[in-house]
């Protein structure tokens, strides 16, 4: 470390985007002792701000290949990121476990099956008779759910965690300039960024963390990236029904895919769908509820209180995200569609050695 800092102490990195992705390789390279400038328009409008925060990394159902080995860093660095974060907020943390339900007895053998091949992933078969499962079925009016328990996958407030990010970024002065870039070129070995406003950013290396806009600001020619916009949406639930406490649900829980944040004991959140679009549908909540065919009482489309989306990028044509070194100098960390959040520590972590390549 030590080495590196007296090394690149004077380089000086322009990183495009500041969702969790941008903000997340602030913190790593900055730590190594890089200078950092985050440009972006709209910093709190973005999929991240947008996110559940689920962190399902070790109820991934592969063992090997380049996003479980993705998967894996990250759930190695959590731990150790979430202790330095504590620093600049205590209350920061990864709420455990996760519980992963389905109605389909297929898919529930499948996932058995994982678990009995993987007795090292902590992992557990919830019956149909266990006293969780007999809850949720209450509480939905359904009777066939059966599912997994993960207890070291759990869940990490999004918008905490930015604002964190956020703390740790001012305390080390790190330049933020409110600006979409809409031009970079590379000039001697020097690279220079134009905003909108027409600002001109130095640097000696720009990283790309700017979701869909990176396609703007690469020779797609030279490079055969393609990124598709996927929209995820959520909704809230208020309820005043006396017999139902949320609260005694826990604290965050999938079926068939949508995930459930119980807020309070009136209060739930849930999320998300995938549509392949950049305009919301109108008939997310009958997408997120259709796992339930006699839907109970509380569960009902006019007792929404507020509902947002974001928009995520899904590469075509190649695996999920794209991290590439695309010259000297330029390195693009994008298409994270559903797992931003988990993966940020795996990917600036791989950025922060790549990094290396590019300055020496
Ligand atoms: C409803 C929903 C639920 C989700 N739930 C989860 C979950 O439970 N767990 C999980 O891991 N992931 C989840 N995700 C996915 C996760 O949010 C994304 O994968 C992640 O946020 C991607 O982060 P990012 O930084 O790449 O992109 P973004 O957060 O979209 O940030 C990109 C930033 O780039 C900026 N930008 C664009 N163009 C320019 C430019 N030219 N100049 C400067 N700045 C620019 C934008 O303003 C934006 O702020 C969810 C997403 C949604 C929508």
């Amino acid at each position: 470390m030590k080495e590196l800092k007296k090394n690149f102490k004077n380089s000086h990195i322009l990183i495009i985007g500041s969702g969790i992705v941008g903000k997340f390789n602030a913190l790593e390279l900055s730590e190594k002792g890089f200078q950092i400038t985050i440009a972006d328009p709209q910093k709190s409008k973005n999929s991240s701000n947008a996110s559940l925060g689920l962190l399902i990394g070790h109820m991934y159902q592969k063992s090997k290949g380049r996003s479980w080995e993705l998967r894996k860093k990250s759930n190695e660095l959590w731990p150790k990121w979430i202790k330095f974060l504590q620093q600049y907020n205590e209350s920061l943390n990864i709420e455990k476990p996760l519980i992963q339900l389905t109605t389909d007895q297929r898919k529930f053998e499948k996932l058995s099956q994982f678990i009995s091949n993987n007795p090292k992933r902590d992992l557990q078969v919830l019956k149909s008779e266990s006293p969780i499962i007999k809850n949720i079925n209450k509480i939905f009016n359904i009777n066939n759910l059966k599912g997994i328990i993960s207890y070291q996958d759990g869940r990490i407030n999004p918008i905490s965690l930015l604002k964190t990010i956020d703390i740790y970024l001012k305390s080390k002065n790190i330049n933020f300039m409110n600006e979409e870039i809409i031009k970079i070129q590379k000039i001697k070995n020097q690279w220079i960024s134009t905003s909108k406003n027409k600002f001109e950013i130095k640097s000696d290396a720009i990283i790309l963390c700017n979701s869909l806009g990176a396609l703007k600001l690469i020779d797609l020619n030279r490079n055969d990236i393609k990124l598709k916009p996927v929209l995820g949406q959520a909704i809230e639930i208020s309820i005043n029904e006396k017999e139902i406490n949320l609260l005694s649900l826990p604290k965050h829980f999938s079926i068939n895919n949508k995930n459930f944040l119980p807020i309070n004991k009136n209060k739930i959140i849930i999320g998300s769908t995938d549509e392949y679009d950049i305009k919301p549908k109108e008939n997310i909540f009958e997408e997120l509820t259709d796992f339930v065919e006699h839907k109970p009482q509380w569960l009902d489309k006019n007792k929404i209180t507020s509902k947002w989306f974001g928009i995520r990028s899904r590469p075509e044509g190649e695996a999920s995200p794209i991290l590439k070194s695309l010259e000297k100098g330029l390195i693009l960390c994008t298409g994270f569609y559903k797992n931003g959040i988990l993966l940020a520590p795996a990917c600036s972590n791989w950025i922060s050695n790549e990094i290396e390549n590019h300055l020496l």
